[in-house]
């Protein structure tokens, strides 16, 4: 059986190699060929022996995922679709700007979580992905950008890595250790700590988990002030209620490399986005070194325009009404950032695209079962002809 090796941190790299009866060094030249250069083919890495890319060949691949589709924007924007078998697909989302460009990455096909406004979460879960599969949508995006001719020699494409693609990270936590400690790898990625960021939903156990192990940025959903209306948008809330969120926050910043917390909010229209309940999130999070028993929390407010879809029965607030909730916080002096939208010309919300592959294939496996032909339309094709999202 042959092992992938995007599935691999340098630390198992060394093992593997260790197991053909290697040096550490061959593991370090190894990575450096497949994430520094993008290397597939064992023939290509010239600076190993024959005799090693030979057994290498016999044991081994650098097996990247299938692109099903891209969408590039005007803006520069770049939207992949990928491949992960049985009828699933993820996204990810490769965003230019000025001094950086970030790639979304996805952990899990669909996801448990079940968020009110998340495409994704109506899709349900399917599976966790592998470290490889999540390690290959950076392998891809920073490799297919640099041979697109765009960058200067020697300069990278990504240089900011964003864990808040499909899926909650934190409950594949086994997968993603791995991945991140690749991204930070200066044999690999050498992304710094302050620019991989996961994301999650409250997983409080698992925010422990990745303080003591990996402390990268921290950003957090949360989409309401107050257990109550959290409870009905996030349902992991009833679990991780927002007091033991906070606290497994404050206490995640002890060896965060921010010193904040993000706090992402999705402007609901009349649900999450009034005055009042601005005024109730900045309660939340205010904290004074005058007042020890204030237990807030540092942090920097993203407010996230909403991005409708059917199933949700939500809208997105007006822009007047995300200016006036962004007002509330910064005049109490909470940094607060009104998200971009990007890329709106090939853009759905996340999981949408990807929802329309596992729909179309579940139908497939209906029809099928019903012994009538139907003719197979490519996911590429299928998205190109959606029209631009609202
Ligand atoms: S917002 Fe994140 S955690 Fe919630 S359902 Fe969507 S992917 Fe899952």
């Amino acid at each position: 059986m042959t092992v992938n090796l995007l599935d691999y941190d340098l630390e198992a790299m060394t093992a593997f190699c260790e197991g053909l009866g290697e040096k550490r060094f061959r593991a370090v030249q190894l990575f450096r060929w497949i994430h520094q250069r993008g290397a597939r083919r064992f023939d290509d890495m010239t600076d190993l022996a024959k005799s090693l890319r030979s057994k290498l060949a016999d044991v081994a691949v650098v097996q990247p995922l299938q692109v099903l589709s891209e969408h590039r924007s005007t803006d520069g924007t770049v939207k992949w679709l990928f491949d992960v078998g049985q009828g699933n697909a993820v996204e990810t989302v490769f965003i230019p700007e000025t001094d950086r460009g970030t790639l979304c990455v996805s952990s899990q096909a669909g996801c448990a979580v079940g968020c009110r406004f998340c495409s994704t979460g109506h899709q349900g879960f399917s599976r966790n992905l592998s470290t490889g599969e999540i390690i290959a949508q950076l392998w891809f995006a920073e490799h297919s950008l640099r041979a697109s001719g765009q960058l200067l020699p020697g300069q990278r494409a990504i240089d900011n890595v964003v864990m808040m693609g499909m899926g909650e990270p934190l409950q594949n936590y086994s997968a993603l250790l791995p991945a991140l400690r690749t991204m930070l790898d200066d044999h690999a990625y050498g992304l710094s700590r302050r620019r991989v960021t996961v994301s999650t939903s409250g997983v409080v156990p698992m925010i422990e988990r990745l303080q003591q192990d990996c402390p990268v940025a921290l950003a957090v959903s949360l989409h309401a002030p107050d257990d109550h209306l959290r409870d009905s948008l996030v349902p992991l809330n009833k679990k991780y209620p927002i007091r033991e969120l906070l606290a497994a926050c404050r206490n995640y910043l002890t060896a965060a490399p921010r010193d904040f917390i993000t706090l992402e909010y999705c402007m609901l229209d009349g649900v999450n986005d009034s005055v009042e309940q601005a005024q109730a999130l900045v309660q939340l999070v205010q904290t004074s070194p005058h007042n020890r028993a204030l237990q807030g929390l540092p942090c920097k407010v993203n407010l996230i325009p909403f991005n409708p879809f059917p199933a949700s029965g939500l809208h997105r607030s007006p822009p007047d009404q995300v200016k006036r909730f962004a007002q509330v916080l910064q005049d109490a002096g909470i940094v607060t950032t009104v998200r971009k939208t990007r890329g709106d010309d090939i853009d759905a919300a996340c999981g949408q695209l990807a929802g329309e592959v596992q729909d179309r294939t579940q139908a497939r496996e209906r029809l099928a079962l019903r012994r009538i032909d139907v003719p197979v339309v490519s996911a590429t094709a299928a998205a190109h002809q959606r029209g631009p999202s609202p």
